[in-house]
């Protein structure tokens, strides 16, 4: 079976995705810097994958580490590499744009060297749906004009459109980007989840934060807008379908006639904040109290994706719905009220 490179992998989405690719029967190397994770996170992923475990193996280093990625590369031939290391508060990213820049950016350029020198041209990345801004319309096309509202969004746009030079240089390249919509819920062990450093920036972690008596109430950023009940609408997709996107995306790469392609992911429906948090207050049984606020700068009405390109090439479809996505959320949750800072049940 392949053996696949995944920076970023003690993260949220990376390690949900390691572990489907193990129990897919893939070969895992990952690699993560612990800024925004847990080495608990490894380890329980090995756990979950059980006998499979023996195919994964983990390296601490940061990417701007140029001598040790080129020693990860030396040691191990990657057949495709996918690359979710970076930072991703857009709040901070506004306050401390060289950090971005310097954390995403310069780990992307010396990723792509490292990959170059040792034959490596297969890799599928983390984009966003924030690079569609404030879209006129909706469902989201891959096709609608793109745009960044703060450094965070920029590096990936920038990102991207550094994978279409190299492509354009080099056609051995191939590239999958993928453009994530609102990522949410856990594996449904509820052994591993997603554990933000400090106040969560993300509707789902807040509103979970909330649920486990951490926080006293969600402050709901601007209830004028034009929607059902004038809360901001997304598209939340459960973070399990995300991770079996990565595995299509990975076998697209194989498809001969691949060069650098970009497809969302998302289910293509549309949820408000209140319908949102109504689905966590049924799926946990836990009221939320929540503050009305001012619209959050920076944030779209309605945002939600167009899923036909990943259906129709990719052979892809979510198949979680809003109350699986909670239920999910919530079980990890209670069993991890304070995330991977104090050890959790056993997941056997
Ligand atoms: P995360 O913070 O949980 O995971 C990112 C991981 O990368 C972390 O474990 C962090 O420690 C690691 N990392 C950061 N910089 C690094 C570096 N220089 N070297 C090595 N490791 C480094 O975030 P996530 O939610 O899992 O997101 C993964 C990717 O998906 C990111 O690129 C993010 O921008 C993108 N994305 C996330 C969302 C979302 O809502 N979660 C939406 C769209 C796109
Ligand atoms: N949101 C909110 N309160 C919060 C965090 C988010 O009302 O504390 C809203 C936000 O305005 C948006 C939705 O929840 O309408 C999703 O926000 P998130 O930050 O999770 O995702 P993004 O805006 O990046 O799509």
């Amino acid at each position: 079976m392949p053996m696949i490179l995944v920076t970023g992998g003690a993260g949220y989405i990376g390690s949900h995705t390691v572990l489907q690719l193990l129990l897919a029967g893939y070969n895992v190397l990952a690699v993560d810097n612990f800024d925004n994770s847990s080495a608990v996170a490894i380890s329980r992923v090995k756990e979950l994958a059980g006998k499979l475990a023996k195919n994964f193996s983990f390296v601490e280093l940061d990417l701007r580490n140029r001598a040790a990625l080129e020693k990860v590369f030396t040691n191990q031939k990657f057949d495709a590499v996918i690359h979710f290391a970076g930072l991703k508060a857009v709040g901070e990213s506004v306050q401390k744009p060289l950090l971005y820049f310097d954390n995403n950016l310069i780990g992307t350029i010396i990723l792509f060297q490292v990959m170059v020198a040792h034959g490596c041209k297969k890799l599928v990345f983390s984009s966003s749906a924030t690079v569609y801004g404030w879209p006129k319309e909706v469902p989201c096309t891959e096709e609608f004009p793109l745009s960044s509202t703060n450094p965070y969004g920029r590096t990936k746009l920038i990102i991207e459109e550094m994978c279409r030079d190299l492509y354009c240089a080099d056609k051995n390249w191939k590239i999958i980007l993928l453009r994530y919509f609102n990522p949410v819920g856990a594996h449904p062990s509820g052994f591993i989840g997603e554990d933000p450093r400090g106040i969560p920036n993300n509707l789902m972690p807040f509103v979970q934060q909330v649920a486990v008596g951490r926080l006293p109430s969600l402050t709901v950023f601007g209830n004028d807008y034009k929607t059902c009940d004038g809360t901001g609408v997304r598209d939340y997709i459960h973070v399990v379908d995300l991770a079996e996107g990565h595995i299509a995306a990975l076998r697209k790469l194989d498809d001969p006639k691949i060069g650098c392609e970009v497809y969302n992911l998302g289910t293509g429906k549309g949820t408000s904040v209140l319908e949102m948090v109504k689905a966590f207050e049924q799926a946990s049984g836990k009221k939320i109290p929540l503050a009305m606020g001012g619209r959050r700068p920076g944030d779209a009405e309605i945002v939600y994706a167009s899923t036909k390109k990943a259906e129709k090439e990719l052979n892809w479809k979510a198949k979680h719905d809003i109350d699986d996505m909670c239920r999910d959320q919530w079980n990890w949750a209670s069993k991890n009220p304070y995330g991977y800072g104090r050890s959790g049940d056993s997941p056997k």
